[in-house]
């Protein structure tokens, strides 16, 4: 794969652990000055620890409050320069059926999904804009695709999430920005881990491949979609997910 931007600022949001945190890695290791951010100091310790030796570091990001937006990509401009590669990664599942849904945990989830997908992005389009140059990635999920009981709030984020890059790629297409999602199915994470266990099971029968995808599943397709072998490719949504929605 020849690519001419392997030393380009990228940032990825929840990298703790999970996608976020195999995305970073596998960024970091094709070449991207990395940074991934926490909601905790000792989160971003941790993500220093494992983005240092590629040259990356952490940070504390709460993609819930618009200075703490603002404050960590100046830090990050300061210290490394415009970031022109964007992962909007972090988010969070608040379940229950609808009746009993409150409008605390529909906030919640639509502010950490889908709000902090447009802040961030206005946050880097200026200086992507004056590069001529930008990468944005959204992980979405299959649920945007086929709905899902117990997720009326986390599903509408995701589905969000997939109008709001296409509305976007064409806006900045003639500035060379590409804007994508990934779609990811059932992953191995702490996310999924909390479900109970037949839940799981009956869900891994509706999956063609016969499991549940990796973290490492989802960072492949993200790492493709901002290289230059991608480069023509804006405005869609790659889904991994072992065939459970075609
Ligand atoms: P996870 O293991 O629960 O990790 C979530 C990450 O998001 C953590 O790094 C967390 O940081 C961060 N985060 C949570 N709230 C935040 C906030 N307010 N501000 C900043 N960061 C915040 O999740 P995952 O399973 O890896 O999922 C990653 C993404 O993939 C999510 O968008 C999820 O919706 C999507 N997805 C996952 C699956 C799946 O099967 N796992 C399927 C489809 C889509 P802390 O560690 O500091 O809390």
């Amino acid at each position: 794969m020849t690519e001419t931007n392997d030393k380009k600022v990228a940032l990825v949001t929840g990298a703790t652990r999970g996608i976020g945190k195999a995305i970073a890695i596998s960024l970091a290791k094709a070449g991207y000055i990395v940074v991934g951010t926490a909601t905790s100091e000792a989160g971003a310790k941790s993500i220093s620890e494992f983005l240092l030796p590629y040259g990356g570091y952490g940070l504390v990001l709460n993609v819930m409050q618009k200075e703490s937006i603002e404050s960590t990509i100046n830090e990050i401009v300061k210290r490394s320069g415009d970031i022109l590669v964007l992962i909007n990664n972090a988010g969070i599942t608040k379940d229950g059926l609808f009746l009993r849904m409150s409008e605390a945990d529909w906030d919640a989830v639509m502010d950490t999904n889908m709000k902090a997908v447009f802040l961030l992005s206005k946050a880097v389009i200026r200086n992507m804009t004056k590069a001529r140059y930008g990468r944005i990635v959204n992980i979405s999920s299959v649920v945007g695709f086929t709905g899902n009981p117990g997720q009326v709030n986390y599903s509408s984020s995701k589905a969000a999430m997939v109008a709001f890059s296409k509305s976007l790629a064409r806006e900045l297409g003639s500035r060379n920005i590409t804007v994508n999602c990934v779609a990811p199915g059932f992953i191995h994470t702490d996310m999924t881990d909390a479900l109970p266990e037949q839940v799981k099971q009956d869900f891994i029968k509706t999956i063609p491949l016969n499991r549940f995808g990796s973290a490492e599943d989802i960072a492949a397709s993200v790492k493709f979609l901002i290289s230059d072998d991608a480069s023509y490719i804006t405005g869609t949504t790659i889904h991994v997910n072992g065939g459970s929605y075609m």
